[in-house]
């Protein structure tokens, strides 16, 4: 999952930031309004971290930009502020949750994981599709009561397919979910045909269905339609 921290309190982003890197996330940073706006403009984000008060302005001008342009995104608002007028703001313009200022990293990460669930997962922590199953939780994947041997990449892979399943995935936007912003400056994507073959293979050895396929010149598409082989 890859997230946005727009954060203008330094160390306060250095510490979320350390935190979810640490438990799989790609995160980037930001400390203003302007620079979030390119952000968005550029890369797309599972999840907003937003901060009401940064230096060019209130964060919640963000939200409806974000609710218009991003509705992909999830946000979870950030705020020294307890006041509740901020929060009923923040929730009517669609933030999908509300942190008060001091809060535990591990809260922020339930919160973050809830809203994920809740939005993008159907409520649930555990996707399966057909014979695949994966948790959320612990990462664990099975090909139908077979274990599948994947790295955790391997695993965001595969979430990130099924989610999207149907739908055309360029490399490019497959190397931005999992390897986050900066892969703009590599000269190709090499590096995900060599993921996404090594996922169809080891789905391939624990039985499961091939259900991704190459679309020539574009990316990589799963097929739900596709039917189970025996
Ligand atoms: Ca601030």
């Amino acid at each position: 999952m890859k997230v946005l921290i727009i954060e203008d309190h330094q160390e306060l982003a250095r510490n979320i930031n350390d935190f979810l890197v640490k438990e799989g996330y790609i995160c980037e940073q930001c400390c203003t309004l302007e620079a979030a706006r390119e952000k968005l403009s550029l890369f797309q984000y599972d999840c907003i971290l937003l901060d009401i008060g940064l230096p060019d302005g209130n964060g919640i001008h963000l939200l409806d930009l974000i609710r218009t342009e991003y509705k992909q995104s999830n946000v979870v608002i950030i705020s020294a502020r307890n006041a509740v007028d901020d929060k009923i703001i923040g929730l009517e313009k669609g933030a999908d949750d509300y942190l008060t200022k001091p809060f535990h990293l591990a809260e922020l990460h339930a919160r973050i994981r809830a809203v994920y669930r809740r939005k993008n997962l159907g409520g649930t922590y555990i996707v399966e599709f057909n014979e695949i199953r994966l948790n959320t939780d612990t990462f664990e994947a099975l090909i139908g009561e077979t274990p599948l041997d994947v790295t955790r990449k391997e695993f965001d892979l595969l979430l990130y397919f099924i989610v999207n399943k149907n739908r055309v995935l360029s490399r490019q936007s497959i190397a931005a979910h999992l390897w986050g912003d900066y892969t703009d400056n590599l000269a190709n994507f090499d590096f995900v045909y060599q993921h996404v073959k090594n996922l169809r293979r080891k789905i391939g050895n624990a039985g499961g269905t091939d259900y991704i396929s190459t679309v020539y010149g574009l990316g990589y598409k799963f097929n739900a339609h596709k039917e189970a082989e025996t």
